[in-house]
């Protein structure tokens, strides 16, 4: 192991939105070698990582999580990713993005609006009451559940610390999504062929 030093997780320069760094490995297919996976069967670039913390760049002293980079085209074996115990806790290895509680909050809004609606002409009819109420509460959930995510990771950027991570994996392509610049440098230095995008 080398005993490159770490250095203490430092605040970004500009609070605010933190720009995201992707390294891809692998190109993604021509149509023939698209083909011949189909053949072949899937797989995607090998690739290490180093031993710094995707969150807050520290030593992870050998800790991991595991990442389930599977779709629902592909199963893949859980992708060991170095964290520090400290950041265990908020820390989120995960390919669902916030953005993916937007269609139910959608939905939960929809169920609002219609109930009140079919209200006016029913406005006797406990089920329509009943939808009102369990939409409204949906809604109000969902909303406190974005606003709280929004400052959590707000805080945790401030104390120089980048909770969100994610893998995409495809045929012949890997991809690391963070904004943790240290970390996106370091998987470019380990992994030759690796481009910063
Ligand atoms: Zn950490
Ligand atoms: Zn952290």
């Amino acid at each position: 192991m080398s005993s490159q030093p770490f250095d203490p997780p430092t605040a970004p320069p500009t609070p605010g939105r933190l720009a995201t760094f992707r390294v891809q490995l692998g190109e993604r297919p021509r149509p023939l070698t698209a083909g011949l996976a189909a053949l072949t069967g899937f797989s995607f670039p090998a690739f290490q990582f180093g031993r710094r913390c995707f969150c807050c760049s520290a030593d992870t002293h050998g800790e991991t999580v595991d990442y389930d980079a599977s779709t629902d085209r592909h199963r893949i074996p859980t992708i060991p990713v170095p964290v520090c115990a400290a950041c265990k806790p908020h820390a989120k290895a995960s390919n669902i993005a916030i953005e993916a509680g937007v269609p139910f909050l959608m939905a939960s809004l929809a169920g609002v609006a219609l109930a009140i609606m079919y209200l006016r002409e029913r406005p006797e009819d406990s089920f329509l009451w009943g939808m009102l109420a369990v939409c409204s509460l949906l809604s109000m959930g969902i909303a406190a559940w974005f606003w709280a995510t929004h400052r959590r990771n707000k805080e945790l950027a401030h104390a120089g610390h980048h909770a969100d991570f994610s893998i995409l994996v495809g045929s012949g392509v890997i991809s690391f999504i963070t904004t943790n610049r240290k970390f996106a440098d370091e998987l470019v230095t380990l992994n030759p062929g690796a481009k910063l995008l």
